[in-house]
């Protein structure tokens, strides 16, 4: 108990520095511990651990490397609103390599990398940000006059632990997307592809176009409390951070229980914040806790739903850049309550949870229920265009 007093102690020199360091009042840095320590799922009292942690002068030496990409997952992570944000990343890890950030060029910049790799061989965290052209023996990106595919083995040798941050890195992202050019068709023009295809062993993955950068910090910030990376799902996601569908925490999930749904980007059901699904929202088949984090410490609200746009299910491989934005998503994980208002009922085609629950119950299972659910949605849906379509025309007919 006495360990974990002097944690709490806000008087103690580890603070002081941390202080003097981040620029950030000590109170301020324990409430942070706390929130990375609950975004972790850590159990009560393991912002002790984690302050401490972060106190350590002991930074890990990261390498971070960039290929096929926007830079955006860095351009998020150093633009967050929060100005400790960045500061605390920084502080965190010794960031040794960086070609956005990085002053060196050329020679230098190699140098640095290798100085680097061998400094800390079998210690240093490697991050890779965009995806790997293998097509034509991966000569579609180069750096230093090595392949992307050379550069991430040669890296990835000596790592004490590699992950691939943001879609592109995770999966293949927006490159491994299909042209619509027939000749090309199933493949990208550059066969891109992500870290652990390459490396043919799984890593961890933060995907997100961007990711949130707290989903990165508190990846490292595991690291370096425990030793080793937060527990990740079959694609390699952290848990903490991929376990849930978003629509299981939309701020709009009440709307679509209720069958309320914008059905237009500004008609009313939009502007009076409705569910998007019917505009293509995928956040019913897309695993991340974009409802639950905002992105960029701007306040609530602050992600793509919440802005008003439907989530395009970035974070999830066949989903987000794969299929088309207005098409409506998957329904998984669904267990229907008991009772749920009726969708579009003058339509005599509506779509209810409730007749989803009663064919699940004569079925015996709940997935039996989302298919028919969605496809009942999607019924509706094109009952709803229709009746549009009509009133658009008897408009245009009473103006003529
Ligand atoms: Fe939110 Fe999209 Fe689910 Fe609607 S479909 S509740 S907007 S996640």
């Amino acid at each position: 108990m006495g360990g974990m007093n002097d944690v709490f102690d806000l008087s103690r020199a580890g603070l002081a520095d941390v202080e003097s360091r981040l620029d950030m009042p000590r109170r301020d840095f324990m409430k942070f511990c706390a929130t990375l320590a609950a975004t972790l799922g850590l159990p009560a009292g393991a912002e002790a651990a984690v302050a401490k942690a972060m106190e350590s002068a002991q930074r890990p030496s990261v390498i971070w490397l960039h290929f096929q990409e926007c830079t955006g997952c860095t351009e998020s992570m150093l633009r967050a609103e929060h100005p400790t944000l960045e500061k605390l990343i920084l502080d965190v890890i010794s960031l040794d390599y960086h070609e956005t950030l990085m002053v060196a060029a050329g020679h230098q910049a190699e140098a640095a990398r290798k100085q680097a790799m061998e400094a800390n061989k079998g210690k240093y965290v490697l991050v890779i940000e965009g995806s790997i052209p293998t097509k034509d023996n991966g000569i579609h990106c180069k750096v230093g006059g090595q392949t992307a595919i050379e550069m991430t083995k040669e890296c990835a040798k000596d790592a004490a632990a590699v992950i691939a941050i943001g879609s592109c890195a995770s999966w293949g992202g927006m490159p491994s997307t299909h042209p619509s050019v027939a000749a090309l068709a199933g493949s990208s023009p550059t066969g891109a592809a992500g870290v652990a295809e390459i490396l043919g062993k799984p890593v961890v993955t933060i995907p997100g176009c961007p990711p949130n950068p707290y989903n990165f910090l508190a990846t490292v910030v595991h690291f370096l409390t425990f030793g080793k990376l937060p527990e990740v799902d079959q694609l390699g996601r952290p848990k903490f951070a991929y376990s849930r569908l978003i629509h299981e925490h939309c701020e709009r999930r009440a709307h679509f229980d209720a069958g309320r749904f914008a059905m237009e980007f500004g008609d009313e059901g939009h502007r009076k914040g409705y569910c998007l699904y019917k505009l293509g929202c995928k956040g019913p088949e897309t695993y991340a806790n974009c409802s639950t984090l905002g992105f960029g410490d701007a306040g609530e609200n602050n992600w793509p739903v919440g802005c008003g746009h439907p989530c395009i299910g970035c974070t999830e491989k066949g989903v987000g850049f794969h299929k088309p934005i207005h098409q409506v998503a998957k329904m998984l994980n669904v267990s229907p309550p008991t009772q749920y208002p009726r969708i579009v009922e003058e339509q005599g085609k509506a779509a209810s949870f409730a007749s989803a629950a009663a064919i699940a119950a004569i079925a015996g299972a709940a997935a039996g229920a989302a298919v028919m659910m969605t496809k009942n949605l999607g019924l509706s849906h094109e009952a709803e265009e229709l009746k549009r379509t009509k009133q658009a025309a008897a408009q245009d007919q009473s103006g003529a």
